[in-house]
């Protein structure tokens, strides 16, 4: 299999590129838009076609590269049925399947960070979004988040995963690449709680700021736009 995670270092958000082999179909989790170019030298040069691109949610702290990959490639564009993005060629439900040659990913609806927000889950690893993050969980803020929904998100479907299961999240602030379920289970300060009620307690005492790019970002990323459009501006 081939798997490359990418970083994004202005919003560290984690891109993913995964196909079963050189010659193959590929697809793409999280894109960044600045990142476009370097995401089709590294399909070309492992001699992948890029057939589907997923965003786990609207994301507020970087533009995705959904459209422009789509645009370049004719790529298919998915998220979950509850994404508000205009631009989806494919919306999956919960609990369905994507599927590449000889891949195959599970769609698992887990809002809470956004009304929008699913998990893909692929053997022996799950793309958690910003739902579960390393040593931390989404804001539940914005976008129509939810403190209440993001525990059952987390209790009650991702921690229900087998303990081995390996997270790649969205995005990581510390260096980190990824952890398993196991660990963020027992080590996860966030999940250190008892009740809906304590998790909802402890999310609304966060005050954090909004992110820098989200005015700009939820709007792009809700009408996907293009390079061309950026350079418009
Ligand atoms: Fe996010």
């Amino acid at each position: 299999m081939i798997f490359k995670q990418l970083f994004d270092k202005k919003s560290s958000t984690y891109t993913y590129i995964i196909s079963s082999g050189k010659g193959r179909e590929a697809l793409i989790i999280d894109p960044v838009i600045e990142h476009t170019e370097k995401y089709l030298n590294l399909l070309k040069e492992l001699d992948l076609k890029l057939v589907k691109v997923i965003d786990t949610h609207i994301h507020a702290d970087h533009i995705s590269g959904l459209n422009e990959l789509a645009k370049q490639t004719s790529c298919s564009k998915i998220m979950g049925e509850r994404s508000t993005s205009e631009v989806l060629d494919i919306k999956v439900k919960d609990n369905e399947k994507i599927k590449i040659e000889n891949i195959e990913l599970k769609s698992i609806y887990t809002p809470g960070h956004t009304d929008c927000s699913y998990s893909f889950f692929m053997n022996d690893r799950v793309f958690t979004g910003d739902t579960l993050l390393i040593n931390g969980t989404g804001r539940t803020d914005f976008q129509n988040g939810s403190s209440y929904d993001a525990y059952d998100s987390l209790f009650k479907k991702l921690l229900k995963l087998p303990e081995k299961t390996l997270v790649y999240p969205a995005h990581d602030y510390n260096g980190k690449t990824h952890s398993t379920i196991e660990n963020e289970k027992n080590n996860n300060p966030r999940l250190q709680v008892k009740s809906a009620e304590e998790y909802a307690d402890v999310m609304s005492n966060l005050k954090l700021s909004n992110p820098k790019m989200m005015d700009i970002a939820v709007p792009a990323n809700k009408k996907g736009i293009t390079l061309q459009d950026l350079e418009n501006r």
